[in-house]
């Protein structure tokens, strides 16, 4: 409660009580009126003083006159109405020293200094003194506006008391009685919050302009941060104006968004705040802005396909993400015409369709196919529309990223080629493998004839090895057709890798240095485990070799990584390109030489190598590949500029809960006696082969009965007793092998079979349904047909 100083009463004389009593009365309901605007309380107060007073005149009349007492205001009473009043009040007496003061004069000037000596400056002060002997002279008078602690106020001055000697001081905010304290109070809460977040800024304003509160959006575009104290500041301070005529916040500069600007005066009076919102001025923007406006940037930011608006002159002023990336652009140095997207030859009608788009004479949109400067192989659509109301932009352009269609393209068309020369190559393959059965048989033959230190013995040795060489690079051909022998197994890839790393220790040498890194729980994949370490052996000849080609004198390193695929890199890979699985990858990179983008889509390719003549087959690759392929699998070669190359290999997680192969199976114990008797019917196509294998069994102690195809051994089936054992080829004309055999089978349901097949053997047992047969890859050596047959009938047996 605010202090009463010091009450300084006058004394009255016994004759004067009514008198003073009402006098005192009316002139307290007077000051309550003035104090608190409200007659009705006025007119109480009144009466209560009248009640008071004849309570003093009766209380008078019973008792003797007593040294006169205090009378003249009760001061309870206007305390009591003094608080109600929203004003700050403040009572002096004619010493100056202040006798009374409420609640809001406390909180308005905490020290309770008596008026005029209050914080309101200088100047304040000294019109304040004077306005106070202006009221002790003619009992009233006010200063309009002072400042205290950001606040405007009023200052009316009154001269009151029994004796006109006090003076009534009271300071009301400037923007009080109007409400607008309340709106002080709120713009800078929750109103402000509010109202900031449907995009309004608000300011409350004194007439001439200084913010007496603001909204925290308003704050922290004007001055930086929410909380900014703006209170007092010029409000037009915060703000510039451009030559044409619009406004942005100064702290923001030329750059910053157009504001619209509203001013609602607060009330009528002519000293009445004002209130201010300012808008984003984002509407006006699209019609009539010169740059594109925040939203329109944001919206063509966030178009998937590639847009470009370009004004009236034909110069861009605004085109996303996607249309630098389908242009292949710089996004540090933008072009600043459309026409400087396209090869010369383009340039002019590009230019001639702006102008045209632009005028707005042109069709609603059209396509252009255009060849880009920087990527002139493959013409692109470039699309052109007029564009109304989207403020200076006069033509849309839009380009479609193709580069990832494009990518998905090349990559179909390089796995087509590949099967394509997969087939040729294992067409090539089968048919040399016969020529080679045939060479290698007849070799075998002669060397059976001839003892080691014969002068032709070494020659056909030579002839053998020859073969022999020449058979691997079949096998390799094979393997890229993806049409060798596998023996799948479900196995662990780290199991594969260990098996070789310390071959791979050999092959890099000392200098290269390996890493082997294990992923946890990794899916078990199904593949051949002989074929796979063929795959990591072949892979890290080449990283050796890139890595030589790098450092000369040594170093580099290969990692070898196996993981599990993440969901997110096969989709990179693409769903065309491969399936969305789960899949354990092997990735083995090196720090070498690193492959040229333009060698990179040839690598896989048989015979495609760019090492000098003898170093390379170019088989290597095309052999991984082929194996991974066969597997099921998927192969990738990455190779960012200067970083060496990196291949992936993905296997597809086997899942169907059989169990891991141990490794090691322990081979069978055969016997070593390779000499057999029975009759063996012998089917076969081609002339050398037939000779050959016909002499080799023959040889082995069998009766051989030959046949060139499937109908001939069916005929002699017919005519003679059962064999023991068919040998044939697998393709033939007229009827092929597996026909003739489940024919054979129709009649002699456990007759053994044996398939000799330049083909590989899952494909062969894929296509034909039969069981318990047995087969033999091409070429082969005499001794291998003669262990193969005994096998087929000692299983029979
Ligand atoms: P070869 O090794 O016999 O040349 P490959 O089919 O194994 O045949 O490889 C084909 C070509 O691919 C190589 O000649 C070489 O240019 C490139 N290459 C393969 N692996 C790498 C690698 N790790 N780093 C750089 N280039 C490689």
């Amino acid at each position: 409660m605010a202090a009463l100083s010091r009450l300084s009463i006058g004394r009255l004389t016994p004759d004067g009580a009514m008198a003073v009593a009402v006098g005192a009365g009316l002139a307290a309901a007077l000051l309550v009126l003035w104090v608190i605007g409200n007659l009705v309380v006025a007119a109480g107060f009144l009466a209560a003083a009248i009640v008071v007073g004849g309570g003093v005149i009766a209380w008078r009349a019973l008792a003797p006159a007593p040294a006169a007492p205090d009378a003249g205001i009760d001061w309870n009473l206007v305390r009591t109405l003094a608080a109600r009043s929203g004003d700050a009040i403040a009572i002096t007496d004619r010493a100056g020293q202040l006798v009374y003061a409420n609640d809001e004069y406390e909180a308005l000037f905490a020290d309770l200094p008596a008026p005029p000596d209050l914080p309101i400056g200088e100047a304040g002060i000294a019109a304040l003194a004077a306005a106070g002997r202006a009221a002790w002279r003619d009992g009233r008078a006010r200063i309009d506006r002072a400042e205290v602690a950001g606040k405007t106020i009023k200052i009316d001055v009154l001269r009151s008391g029994q004796q006109q000697d006090l003076l009534v001081w009271r300071a009301e905010p400037l923007a009080g009685r109007d409400g607008s304290a309340a709106l002080v109070a709120a713009l800078s809460g929750g109103l402000g919050r509010r109202l900031a977040e449907a995009g309004i800024m608000a300011a409350l304003l004194t007439p001439d302009g200084r913010v007496m509160s603001a909204d925290p959006v308003l704050r922290a575009r004007a001055m930086g941060h929410s909380e900014a104290a703006v209170e007092g500041a010029d409000f037009a301070r915060f703000l510039i104006t451009d030559g044409h005529g619009r406004i942005r916040f100064a702290n923001e500069g030329t750059q910053g968004n157009p504001l619209r600007l509203l001013q609602v005066p607060f009330t009528k009076e002519e000293d009445a705040p004002i209130l201010v919102a300012l808008l984003d001025e984002e509407d006006n923007a699209l019609t009539t802005g010169t740059g594109a406006a925040g939203h329109i940037r944001t919206l063509v930011q966030l178009m998937p396909v590639g847009i470009a608006l370009v004004d009236r002159d034909g110069r861009f002023i605004e085109m996303n993400d996607a249309f630098m990336r389908a242009a292949s652009l710089d996004p540090s140095a933008p072009p600043i015409y459309p026409g400087d997207l396209v090869v010369r030859e383009d340039k002019a009608a590009v230019a001639d369709a702006m102008r045209r788009f632009a005028a707005g004479g042109a069709a609603h949109a059209a396509d252009m196919a255009v060849r880009l400067r920087d990527h002139p192989e493959e013409p692109v659509i470039l699309s052109i529309a007029g564009a109304r109301g989207l403020g200076d932009a006069a033509v849309v352009l839009s380009l479609k990223d193709n580069s990832e269609e494009s990518r998905l393209k090349r990559e179909v068309a390089q796995a087509t080629k590949m099967q394509a020369v997969g087939q040729l190559a294992g067409g090539v393959a089968h048919d040399f493998n016969n020529i080679l059965t045939a060479i290698i048989g007849h070799c075998d033959l002669m060397l059976m004839r001839h003892s080691p230190g014969d002068s032709d013995y070494d020659d056909i040795q030579q002839v053998r090895n020859n073969s022999n060489r020449a058979a691997a690079l079949t096998r390799q051909l094979l393997a890229f057709s993806r049409q060798q022998t596998l023996r799948p197994q479900v196995l662990q890839l780290p199991d594969v890798v260990s098996e070789v790393s310390n071959l791979l220790k050999r092959l890099l040498g000392e200098t290269v240095s390996l890493e082997v890194r294990h992923g946890r729980d990794l899916g078990p994949v199904r593949a051949d485990p002989g074929q796979l370490e063929q795959v990591v052996v072949n892979l890290a000849v080449n990283a050796r070799d890139a890595m030589i080609a790098k450092y000369p004198h040594g170093g580099g390193k290969l990692t070898i990584q196996t993981r599990t695929a993440t969901v997110g890199e096969i989709r990179r890979r693409g769903p065309d390109i491969m399936p969305v699985g789960d899949y354990t990858a092997l990735e083995i990179s090196d720090t070498g030489s690193g492959i040229p983008a333009d060698v990179l889509p040839k690598i896989f390719e048989p015979f495609f190598t760019t090492k000098e003549v003898g170093k390379g087959t170019g088989l290597g690759l095309s052999t991984v590949y082929g194996i991974v392929k066969q597997s099921g699998g998927y192969i990738f070669a990455d190779s960012p500029p200067g970083q060496g190359a990196t291949f992936t290999i993905y296997l597809p997680v086997h899942a169907t809960g059989e169990p891991v192969t141990p490794r090691k199976a322990a081979a069978k114990p055969r016997p070593a006696e390779l000499w057999g008797t029975g009759t063996v019917l012998l089917v076969e196509d081609e002339d050398m082969v037939r000779a050959v294998a016909e002499r080799a069994l023959t040889r082995q102690g069998y009766t051989v009965l030959t046949a060139e195809n499937g109908e001939a051994a069916l005929e002699i089936i017919e005519s003679n007793p059962r064999p023991d054992l068919v040998v044939s080829d697998v393709v033939m004309p007229v009827m092929d092998g597996p026909t003739m055999a489940r024919h054979v089978r129709a009649r002699y349901p456990d007759m053994p079979i044996l398939f000799m097949s330049g083909y590989a053997e899952e494909q062969l047992r894929r296509s034909i349904s039969l069981e318990n047969v047995a087969f033999i890859p091409k070429p082969f050596s005499v001794q291998q047909l003669a262990e193969a047959a005994r096998d087929a009938l000692a299983q029979q047996g």
